[in-house]
């Protein structure tokens, strides 16, 4: 998009957030590099490197969200976006209705998914073709070298700092390990679910067989988080759920919140998964019993739901990319708005 090429930022993290924010930087013209773990550390629990984007139903609403990962398609290739429709469980109205019928709102309404597994799968490729220099390295400390920074790195191979201009933080939960002066309303939850290679019988697993996405009409989850500041223990709660994931389903989701601003340990994963079986005993006996595996992840979130995105005060040249909710549908377009911004502000001097 642009020819000129703009100062090298590093962009840490190699989820939705930071893979997106790679890739519209590199569109804009910044000689980008991409710090991740390996997936075998990202998959390896317990640990603030797991990535909530490979766990994730990826859902997404409305029209906007869906062009905007048409536009990402064009540009990158294939990237796992899906025709998907939503079915609610707990709606006054729609349950009166055939689920042929429950779902077709949804497609006026702009609903779609994008498969994790295939959106992993093709983002290396992707980002090659970019130019994005992918490194395989978890990033140990941020030091700030007045201008610039440099990236202390704990890799297998290739260096073992990099020295950048600017710095992207989109490292989701493990943003705070790397820079503690985040704002206070950058949270992190634990998410669990259960993951199935196949769909086995069943009416709800057929429906997310059939490639929908099955939600509560009333989520718990947002009001749980919308009580973080105020917690004074851990809570709780189950939003039963199923998803397609590869050729079986995820089906979810137990989420865990703590006082304070640190994800802590990771919850029990036995405790966890016995919630959230009860919880989904209450939509359908038949899912409290499903032969999956439980798997959790630390999620980054926002209290009121405005994400982190923009310059970080005091630590000039370090911007925050993190603490997304509805992720799947607004990560890709303000990656372009961060893109933007950032492409503003050098040009700018
Ligand atoms: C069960 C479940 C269902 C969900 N369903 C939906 C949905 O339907 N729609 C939706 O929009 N959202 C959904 N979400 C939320 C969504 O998946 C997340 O908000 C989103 O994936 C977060 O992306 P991210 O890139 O910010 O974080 P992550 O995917 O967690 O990525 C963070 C990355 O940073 C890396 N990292 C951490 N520390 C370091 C370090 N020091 N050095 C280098 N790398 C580091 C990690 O390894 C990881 O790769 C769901 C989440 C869960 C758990």
């Amino acid at each position: 998009m642009n020819a000129a090429v703009l100062p090298p930022v590093a962009v840490v993290g190699g989820g939705l957030a930071g893979s997106l924010a790679a890739l519209a930087l590199a569109h804009r013209g910044f000689a980008v590099s991409l710090l991740a773990p390996p997936a075998a550390a990202e998959e390896r629990e317990p640990s603030e490197l797991g990535t909530a984007t490979a766990l994730s139903y990826g859902a997404l609403a409305g029209p906007a969200s869906w062009q905007a990962w048409r536009d990402l398609e064009t540009v990158h290739g294939p990237l796992g976006l899906r025709a998907a429709t939503l079915l609610r469980h707990g709606d006054p109205w729609l349950d009166r209705l055939p689920p042929g019928l429950q779902a077709w709102p949804s497609r006026l309404l702009g609903f779609g998914r994008v498969d994790p597994a295939a959106l992993l799968g093709a983002l290396p490729a992707a980002l090659a073709a970019a130019g994005v220099q992918r490194q395989s390295a978890v990033v140990r400390a941020l030091e700030p070298r007045h201008p610039g920074w440099r990236l202390c790195l704990d890799a297998a191979t290739g260096p073992a700092t990099l020295e950048t201009a600017r710095v992207v933080l989109a490292a989701g939960a493990g943003s705070r390990a790397l820079w503690p002066d985040l704002p206070e309303q950058l949270r992190v939850s634990w998410a669990g679910v259960l993951t199935l290679p196949r769909v086995p019988p069943g009416p709800w697993p057929a429906h997310a067989g059939r490639g929908r996405v099955v939600q509560p009409f009333h989520w718990q989850r947002p009001l749980l988080e919308g009580r973080a500041l105020s917690l004074q223990s851990e809570d709780w709660i189950v939003d039963a759920g199923l998803a397609p994931r590869d050729e079986g389903l995820v089906v979810g989701q137990v989420t865990v919140v703590r006082p304070g601003t640190a994800s802590g340990p990771p919850p029990d994963p036995a405790t966890m998964e016995e919630r959230l079986r009860d919880g989904l005993r209450r939509l359908d006996p038949a899912l409290g019993a499903l032969a999956g595996t439980y798997r959790q992840v630390p999620v980054a979130f926002c209290v009121g739901g405005e994400p982190l995105v923009g310059p970080i005060a005091g630590a000039a040249g370090l911007w925050a990319f993190t603490g997304f909710s509805a992720a799947f549908s607004r990560v890709p377009i303000r990656a372009v708005d961060l893109a933007a911004w950032m492409a503003a502000e050098a040009e700018a001097g």
